[in-house]
């Protein structure tokens, strides 16, 4: 055989495998997808992946964003509950009240547990025995001097305070002279007010549109009377509110009723989160942002 014939009987040789190669590779892919059931799985698993993202879209429940921002007031005294409330999986607001055996404590351990802390302001009330005010408290017979001082020294009592919400309040939230004077530390110092609307006289709402300052007020309390169903009713229209509404700020406590009130709440996060996510308060301050009140 010359050189010629050998080239030519090569190159059909090749030609001819090649074509039994592409033959056996159209055979061998459907069994390959049964003989390895892994590498059909991992593909699938990875269609899910890229399913999903279309799902959120298409899904009217995973496509709204509403926001509930839950406070539990009354922290910073040792208080009945806390345990619990720190230990929740959602992002929570604690509201810590100034000068008190457990201040600092609780503050530290809310901020890196990743919630917001707030300073829990005792302002006066209309009725209400002056024990339960607390130290610190802001009085309406006060000079403009003396709230200015004591807000201060309670702003810098408790660390990671990203705002303040009153501690009962009645009778000051409804003050426009006293109020002017902690609305304008606020913005001083980067914070927002949280109403806490134990008086539907406050002045708060007002004063916080003439001064710049984000509106964010409690819409629902969570456990004003201390028994389970009480508050499983409550969750039902924070749930209800949710339909209707873009975001919930609701407030419970911790002390007498503390563990109650984790308790319900941790059995209902579920049940909340197909209406909202959970978000810190000050997620909702933010939103209201002005240009001249920017937090730090
Ligand atoms: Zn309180």
């Amino acid at each position: 055989m010359d050189r010629y014939k050998i080239k030519i009987k090569v190159k059909g040789i090749a030609r001819w495998l090649v074509a039994m190669s592409t033959l056996c590779a159209l055979l061998a892919w459907p069994v390959s997808i049964y003989a390895f059931p892994d590498t059909g799985h991992l593909v699938a698993g990875e269609s899910a992946l890229m399913a999903d993202p279309v799902k959120e879209i298409q899904s009217p429940k995973a496509q709204h964003k509403k926001k509930l921002a839950v406070i539990i007031d009354d922290l910073g005294n040792k208080m009945e509950g806390t345990d619990e409330i720190m230990s929740m999986p959602v992002k929570l607001t604690v509201a810590v009240m100034p000068f008190l055996q457990t201040t600092q404590q609780d503050a530290k351990r809310a901020h890196e547990q990743g919630y917001d802390v707030l300073l829990h302001l005792p302002m006066e009330p209309k009725r209400g025995r002056p024990e339960w005010l607390g130290p610190g408290a802001i009085l309406t017979k006060m000079s403009d001097e003396e709230v200015r001082k004591r807000v201060e020294a309670a702003i810098d009592n408790v660390p990671y305070a990203v705002g303040i919400n009153n501690h009962m309040g009645s009778k000051v939230t409804a003050d426009e002279r006293i109020m002017s004077i902690v609305l304008d530390i606020c913005k001083e110092r980067g914070l927002f007010f949280v109403d806490s609307k134990t008086n539907y006289r406050s002045v708060l709402g007002k004063l916080c549109e003439q001064k710049g300052l984000p509106q964010v007020y409690n819409h629902i309390f969570l456990d004003d009377v201390a028994s389970n169903d009480h508050i499983s009713r409550q969750i039902g229209k924070v749930s209800e509110w949710l339909k209707s509404h873009e975001n919930c700020v609701t407030i419970g406590h911790v002390g007498s009723r503390g563990k109650k009130t984790a308790s319900v709440l941790r059995r209902s996060i579920h049940t909340l989160q197909q209406e909202a996510d959970f978000v810190g308060v000050s997620d909702l301050a933010r939103e209201q942002q002005k240009p001249d009140f920017i937090f730090p």
